[in-house]
């Protein structure tokens, strides 16, 4: 059985106003892709980010995010993932150095609705390895973005991504996964990168008015993950190996597939 009862279909409207609110996101990830080199320290990604999403109107989702294993509320407006940190990295004093992979998260809510993108970025010059890592997750985010349409069930565009980055021999990770997304920044279903038979009652339709935050993570080496830091935040790759994070809010339509968060 598909598990639709609790999906938010949502109206041409409310998707122009997600589309709004992705492109502050696209506008904030653009701007940091401008300032991001070696010797910067990663607080000041969140002060620019901040600056950027305030000056648009707009609220950060991530600030104040509770998370049960976690002893404070997410402190930052973006989530900053350097080299082994998979995802929900909290800015700080790090300092970004030549060869480094970032990965930068960033939801906004504009008007009510809400936008969620990340990109992993180089960091002046990296090794070959890592720009491969970065190209696959890329990659398997473009699968999805080809291979969403009304009528497929999500578990098989998520066949296909979990081929691309396990066919270049990195792993996807699983405990962590994309979402639907509209009024709320974690809405129902849960998007998997991966399929496999315990995904098999959480399958769902991509029905036109689907709106998701589809987000490959991906690591060089295993794909397990554990928590880093002391707070309970940061996530890492169990065995050290770098990872990548890619994220894309799409919008299901009659025809097709929409990127909200394509800056357009
Ligand atoms: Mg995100
Ligand atoms: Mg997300």
């Amino acid at each position: 059985m598909l598990r639709m009862d609790r999906i938010v279909i949502k109206s041409r409207r409310e998707m122009d106003l997600m589309r709004a609110a992705g492109r502050v996101v696209v506008s904030v990830l653009d701007a940091l892709g401008e300032i991001i080199q070696p010797g910067l320290p990663t607080a000041e990604l969140d002060r620019r980010a901040d600056e950027l999403i305030r000056a648009a109107g707009g609220v950060a989702l991530f600030r104040g995010v509770r998370n049960p294993q976690a002893k404070v509320p997410f402190p930052a407006c973006v989530c900053v993932s350097v080299n082994e940190e998979v995802v929900h990295g909290i800015p700080g004093k790090r300092v970004l150095a030549e060869g480094d992979i970032v990965s930068v998260d960033c939801g906004v809510r504009l008007k009510g609705y809400c936008g969620d993108a990340a990109r992993t970025y180089a960091v002046g010059r990296i090794d070959r390895e890592s720009q491969r890592l970065l190209d696959v997750t890329r990659a398997a985010l473009d699968i999805a973005v080809e291979q969403t349409r009304p009528g497929r069930v999500w578990s098989e565009v998520a066949r296909l991504m979990q081929r691309c980055v396990e066919e270049a021999g990195f792993g996807v990770v699983r405990e962590f996964v994309g979402h639907g997304i509209g009024q709320q920044m974690h809405e129902e279903p849960k998007v998997p990168n991966y399929y496999d038979r315990s995904q098999r009652g959480a399958d769902f339709d991509l029905r036109p008015g689907t709106t998701i935050a589809v987000e490959p993570m991906v690591t060089a080496g295993k794909p397990d993950v554990v928590l880093a830091d002391a707070v309970g935040w940061t996530v890492v790759s169990r065995d050290g190996s770098r990872a990548a994070h890619f994220e894309h809010t799409l919008a299901v339509t009659e025809h097709g597939v929409e990127v909200l968060t394509d800056g357009n």
